[in-house]
């Protein structure tokens, strides 16, 4: 079987936009709206030589309790169990909000190695100073990335496949 990478974070910071990224084709769904992604979803994806399954997930919230977001949360709960490594998508245009502390916090309990991606870092110049803001969450070096243009995925890709 192939090695799980769980790809985890609050709604609308860019997950699923990273996975057609890393997986290609299109046949996840990705939507403008929040929350869209409910249950995981299982894409094939290769760096170098190395082949590997990433798992998209509808999104960790701890902190708001309508109906569905406690199966949100044990879907991207069950996605870390079965996986070898993790990302942490965050939102380099909005900096770290309350939702991303608690999910870092929760996070770093875990024994699963985590990668941390700043999303939305277009501009590499402006790209760096979102991402340093991210160090404050615990999780080691934050990666600016854009889901949307591929900058940085490299990068991240390449630290990746040393835990796979
Ligand atoms: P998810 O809810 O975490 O899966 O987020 P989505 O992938 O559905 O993206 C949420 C919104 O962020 C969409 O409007 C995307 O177009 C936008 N988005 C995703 N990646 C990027 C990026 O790299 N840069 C910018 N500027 N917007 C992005
Ligand atoms: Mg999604």
């Amino acid at each position: 079987p192939l090695p799980v990478v769980a790809i985890i974070g609050r709604p609308n910071v860019g997950k699923s936009t990273i996975v057609n990224r890393l997986a290609g084709g299109k046949d996840a769904i990705v939507h403008d709206q929040p929350g869209v992604t409910r249950d995981r979803t299982y894409r094939r994806a290769y760096w170098c030589d190395r082949e590997f399954t990433v798992v998209d997930t509808g999104g960790l919230v701890f902190d708001d309790d309508t109906e569905f977001l406690p199966l949100i949360r044990e879907q991207a709960m069950a996605a870390l169990a079965e996986a070898s490594a993790a990302i942490f998508v965050v939102d380099g245009q909005t900096g770290p909000t309350a939702g991303d502390e608690e999910i870092a916090e929760w996070l770093r309990t875990q024994k699963v190695p985590i990668l941390l991606a700043v999303n939305k870092c277009e501009s590499p110049d402006q790209g760096i100073t979102q991402a340093v803001q991210f160090w404050e969450l615990g999780l080691g070096e934050p990666y600016p990335v854009s889901g949307i243009h591929g900058n940085g995925t490299g990068e991240l890709l390449d630290r990746l496949i040393t835990y796979l």
